[in-house]
């Protein structure tokens, strides 16, 4: 029943990145998936809400050591944002940026380890080092422009991960080239999802969630057996979702261009780079949800099949349709899940299910 649902973080629409001019419109909406619950369990039941990470997060944890794992959680929460936030003068990543060269502690030498591996394997859609092309659109700081093409040009020389040195037994990195810098955004959130479900899972918390600004992980099934409802987010309609899926021990990771954007002259910029161009990814999908096991894949891949654009991103998940499922809305409208959850998703829409031998 819609009306009983507790929307965990349904109603957590942010609006934290208005740097308006005249010309100029910023959003930053975070809602992109809502856990619906219909909660019969209310008294075994401790959450937490706060800020961090640049989003809301809401730790959801069920039973006798739910207090321990939410707090726990959180402590690994904080930390790892003060380990890898680019905004934070004083973590490991803006340091490594500032020095040009630094020792990473352990997590975050296993990121940037799958980071690189990710985009080896996504044949460069995903890319690690995208900061000083961020920060040339403005997105840090909210103080949007666009860059012309000869300075994008430029640019794209400091996003080669080969002039990158990086050492996963010592931990240090180093860039060849002035003016390198890292950002982990794409794939942080996830690794901190894990990290939340490690810490549920040490503290024996068997029945929990964490959503990070809509990117959701769960762990087990809710108390009474059944499934965690996620509901997706129509990426046109903020209060309309694409459909919900019903998973267990699983991250359910959404990108977007709707969720951080500015727009100029009528045009829509979003916060999404192809390292091909150094601009907004020009993709047909409006957004990309993984559905996976592992959040830190999870979370990559859900930013590199919206760089790689429709055709890709299926030909992606057919080579790989052991590892993740996918739900992809196209510009067009049309919406699409791969085989694995066709049978966990009901979508509001009509969709194609995409199957491990077809064609794109
Ligand atoms: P997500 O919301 O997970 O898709 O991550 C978007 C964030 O990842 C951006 O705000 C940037 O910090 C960073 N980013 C942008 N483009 C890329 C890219 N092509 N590969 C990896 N990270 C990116
Ligand atoms: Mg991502």
């Amino acid at each position: 029943m819609l009306r009983k649902w507790i929307f965990v973080i349904g109603l957590c629409v942010s609006m934290l990145c208005c740097g308006c001019s005249e010309q100029t419109e910023a959003s930053c909406a975070v809602d992109k998936t809502a856990v619906t619950n219909e909660d019969e369990n209310e008294d075994e039941k401790v959450t937490r809400d706060f800020f961090a990470m640049d989003t809301y997060i809401c730790l959801t944890a069920y039973g006798e050591n739910g207090e321990a794992g939410i707090i726990a959680a959180e402590n690994c929460i904080q930390d790892l944002d003060a380990r890898l936030s680019t905004g934070n003068a004083s973590s490991e990543i803006a340091q490594l940026n500032a020095n040009g060269a630094g020792r990473l502690s352990e997590d975050t030498c296993v990121i940037l380890q799958e980071a690189l591996h990710l985009q080896k394997e996504t044949n460069g859609a995903f890319n690690p080092l995208m900061y000083p092309i961020m920060q040339a659109w403005g997105f840090p700081t909210q103080e949007y422009r666009i860059p012309d093409d000869s300075e994008l040009q430029k640019l794209l020389s400091l996003i080669k991960p080969e002039n990158m040195q990086f050492s996963l037994e010592t931990g240090t990195v180093s860039f060849s080239v002035s003016g390198m810098e890292l950002d982990l955004g794409g794939i942080a959130k996830g690794y901190t999802s894990d990290a939340v479900m490690d810490c549920f899972c040490s503290s024996g918390v068997t029945s929990g969630m964490v959503s990070l600004g809509g990117n959701v992980q769960t762990i087990g099934t809710k108390p009474d057996g059944s499934l965690w409802r996620v509901a997706i987010r129509h990426p046109d309609k903020e209060k309309d979702f694409l459909g919900i899926l019903e998973t267990k021990d699983c991250a359910v990771i959404t990108s977007g261009g709707y969720e951080r954007y500015f727009e100029e002259n009528g045009v829509r910029y979003h916060h999404i780079m192809d390292p091909a161009t150094g601009k907004p990814a020009d993709s047909d999908l409006l957004s990309v949800t993984i559905v996976s096991q592992n959040g830190l894949l999870a979370d990559g891949l859900s930013t590199a099949l919206f760089v790689m654009g429709l055709d890709k991103a299926i030909s992606y998940w057919q080579a790989h349709a052991s590892t993740f499922d996918a739900i992809l809305y196209a510009t067009d409208g049309t919406l699409y899940v791969t085989a694995g959850i066709q049978d966990d998703f009901s979508a509001n829409y009509p969709c194609e299910i995409i199957q491990e031998g077809m064609q794109s």
